[in-house]
């Protein structure tokens, strides 16, 4: 009896470790990462990943911090549909955006020129960096590095257009995607929905310039990197407004001669209380910009 109480218990386990993938409109589904920094507790489960079914195959949009990720939605767009995941867009070099690859040996996986270069480059470091985060997760890891360059404005894939723009400022390459058809609209990190923007490579002009640009596309539905998916354009006004505050706030610090400890005791703009992970991200951002703000005022 007690082995049999464990037997359900481990397949409760098991199944509450299954990724469900969200419906987004007829054709796509997305894989909503949790809005948390990496631990061994959520394995990297940090980013969205979203898939698209065209007639023959599917296209997988990012996938996600590891190996064992990638074989968890893989598994999880099995039960959806039979059809071969054959393509997969790498938006970003980001590692929760693409140390996932390696779990599909056959799929074409493209990528802007300077995200591959940035994977091949740094991949190997990344790894480590997440071994040491979210441990046993990350087993069987290892860089499989985009294989086709992408530099046209459309891409048509099994007969399935999807219109691209060549972005940049959360990185120095963030591909945009964008479905006409379902009028659905593949923000990469560009856009964080009520999730404190993550800034290690940013250029908070450049982003800044990106977002109002997205912000004239005529979207129904607006999957972000981070947090759940919108039908507004309200994510990008709040992600606009935050990176105002964070280039306001460091330019004012130092004019005014503040060090890094005393812009982070200030308290939580009204605005931005909503977000999660604010006083993480936000101290993150601040040691990070810091330096270079210094050096630009002086
Ligand atoms: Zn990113």
């Amino acid at each position: 009896m007690k082995y049999l109480i464990l037997f359900f218990y481990s397949l409760l386990f098991l199944n509450a470790s299954d990724l469900e993938p969200i419906k987004i409109n007829e054709n796509s589904y997305y894989f909503y990462g949790k809005e948390e920094y990496f631990s061994e507790q959520n394995g990297g489960d940090i980013a969205n990943t979203s898939f698209i079914i065209t007639q023959n195959n599917v296209i997988l949009i990012d996938t996600g911090s590891s190996k064992k990720y990638g074989e968890k939605i893989k598994k999880a767009i099995k039960k959806i549909t039979s059809k071969p995941i054959k393509y997969i867009i790498n938006t970003h070099h980001h590692p929760d955006h693409f140390l996932g690859n390696n779990a599909f040996i056959d799929s074409t996986i493209f990528s802007t020129e300077y995200t591959k270069k940035e994977i091949e480059k740094n991949g190997d470091l990344y790894i480590v960096n997440l071994v040491n985060l979210i441990k046993d997760a990350m087993n069987g890891t290892k860089i499989k590095a985009p294989n086709q360059i992408l530099t046209s404005q459309e891409l048509e894939l099994d007969g399935y257009k999807l219109k691209l723009l060549y972005l940049d400022g959360h990185t120095k390459s963030d591909l945009v995607i964008y479905d006409e058809k379902t009028k659905t609209l593949y923000s990469s990190d560009l856009v964080f929905n009520k999730r404190t923007l993550a800034t290690p490579h940013a250029n908070i002009k450049n982003w800044i310039i990106s977002l109002e640009q997205l912000q004239k596309i005529d979207y129904r539905i607006l999957v972000p990197g981070h947090g759940i998916i919108s039908t507004t354009k309200e994510p990008i006004k709040q992600n606009i407004t935050y990176l105002n505050y964070l280039d306001s706030t460091l330019k004012n610090a130092i004019k005014e001669g503040l060090d890094i400890f005393e812009i982070l005791e200030k308290s939580i703009p009204k605005e931005f209380e909503s977000f999660t992970m604010f006083k993480e991200e936000f101290e993150r951002s601040v040691i990070n910009l810091y330096p270079s703000y210094e050096k630009d005022l002086k």
